[in-house]
């Protein structure tokens, strides 16, 4: 009878394992641009945090670059939805919502939403060859060059694209300019800061999560930062201006991450990755990382599926016509 008992003991051990989530399997956070930039960063950073809030989850970083980041959506939206595939995208959910006419999937159908991260600001940059110190130099300088410069981004709705294109249509708002620039798509803006250090384009709009580091070291220039407001708080941002500030009426701009699961994944499984986000959002390590990069941790109802998906619903009603105003720049 005692064995019998030890026996089944043993076997609801093994059903519970068989069955409990995480499990041994890998949790991918699927990142829709190349290694080294940005996303990534915000990616890795928080499968660190979380392998501390959720014990025994083994949070893995999968870069699957292309098509402005909808074709690692495609592949989340159609995964196992067993909480072991999921993506970790940023405004480009809501930007390639308006740009693209045949997307795979359905935005706010096709995925459960998991919480958002940050709310990133973003930066103007150029190589460190360029003729300018100040951001008036700087557009001086474009507007000279009209037809002649290259602006890097990573792919058609990536958030450097869509910052390039709006500053495009604020500056020409401002004063026409003759001709537009020629955008050149990276698989990244990993890739596109290493040709932009190395000269080989001349200027791009990245996060801060990336641009910081390179802007301290001097690798890079910085011109204007994208929010309506200055970053008064950070020790080196605080120091760039606003495109409104220079002038670009309304300019205000920030990226912002989210997490995101297949539809159908068990809400169990839902509810303990959200409890292991809000956790790790709390986590003084992480918040301190993603503070010196200059991006804000979320504390509100952003936090919750309801109010992310609340959110993202909203950036794509406000995007559409922004994205349309500013389409005439695009390649
Ligand atoms: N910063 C990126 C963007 O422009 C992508 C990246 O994280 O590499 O969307």
């Amino acid at each position: 009878m005692k064995r019998l008992l030890v026996l089944a003991t043993a076997v609801t051990a093994l059903f519970a394992n068989a069955q409990g989530y995480p499990g041994a399997k890998p949790i991918s956070f699927v990142v829709p641009f190349a290694a080294g930039g940005p996303t990534d960063r915000v990616a890795r950073d928080l499968a660190e945090a979380m392998r501390k809030t959720m014990p025994g989850g083994n949070f893995v970083v999968e870069n699957t670059a292309g098509a402005g980041g909808t074709i690692a959506a495609t592949k989340v939206a159609k995964a196992n939805p067993d909480g072991h595939t999921l993506l970790l995208w940023h405004i480009g959910m809501a930007a390639t919502a308006g740009l693209y006419r045949n997307l795979q999937y359905k935005p706010l159908e096709d995925f459960e939403y998991l919480g958002m991260v940050n709310d990133v600001p973003m930066t103007l940059i150029g190589k460190p060859q360029l003729p300018a110190n100040t951001y008036r130099d700087f557009e001086n300088y474009i507007r000279a060059n009209s037809g002649k410069l290259n602006l890097a981004h990573a792919g058609l709705g990536s958030a450097s694209h869509l910052c390039g294109l709006m500053w495009q249509s604020a500056i020409n708002a401002k004063e026409p300019m003759k001709e537009a620039m020629t955008t050149i798509p990276y698989g990244g803006t990993g890739p596109a800061m290493i040709a932009l250090i190395g000269g080989q384009v001349d200027l791009m709009c990245d996060q801060t999560t990336s641009t910081t580091a390179q802007i301290e070291s001097g690798r890079v220039r910085a011109f204007a930062v994208t929010t309506a407001d200055r970053l008064s708080s950070h020790k080196l941002l605080k120091d760039y201006p606003s495109l409104k500030e220079m002038g670009l009426k309304g300019f205000n701009l920030t990226i912002w991450h989210g997490l995101y699961a297949p539809k159908g994944t068990p809400a169990p499984v839902l509810k303990q990755l959200n409890d292991a986000l809000k956790l790790a959002l709390k986590d003084p390590e992480f918040i301190k990382k993603q503070e010196g990069l200059g991006a804000i941790v979320v504390t509100d109802k952003r936090m919750e599926p309801a109010g992310h998906k609340a959110f993202v619903a909203a950036e794509i009603a406000k995007l559409k016509p922004l994205i349309e105003a500013a389409g005439k720049f695009a390649d």
